[in-house]
Formats: C-alpha cells, structure tokens, sequence
C-alpha cells in the first residue's frame, strides 16, 4: 500500500505587492532545495523568491480567512 506523500502549506508574502499567499510544498526535507525558489504572485504576478526547504508544488494560491468572498474593501 503506498499513500501519497505529506505535504505542507507555507504562506509567503511577496515581495513586491506583499500579497499574503500560500503555496504548497513537498513535506519531505530536502537539501537541494534549500535555496530560492520563485514564485509567481497570484496578485500582481510578479516573480519573486523565498527559500524553503521543501519542493514547491503547483501554483500559490491567494490568502484566504475562512471568511472568503467577505471582503469589506
Ligand atoms: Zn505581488
């Protein structure tokens, strides 16, 4: 039986617009990745950096409360 690997979720800020947002990431750590990784921003879709330990997975999705769509702005 195999599952799927643990996966972890870190929220970044860019460093551009300082959008809070999440990306997804490998759970195993590895070495190879301790250097930057870019990220698009899903705001101003600037790329920026951040170093994280783990593999990036997919695309960082917005911040959200659970309090989504109750944007008061
Ligand atoms: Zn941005």
């Amino acid at each position: 039986m195999d599952h799927p690997p643990p996966e972890s979720i870190y929220s970044v800020t860019c460093t551009y617009c300082h959008q809070k947002q999440l990306v997804r990431t490998e759970g195993k750590f590895n070495i190879r990745f301790m250097h930057t990784q870019s990220i698009h921003c899903v705001k101003c879709d600037a790329e920026f950096n951040v170093i994280l330990p783990y593999q990036i997975i997919g695309k960082p999705s917005p911040y959200l409360s659970a309090t989504a769509g109750n944007d008061s702005r």
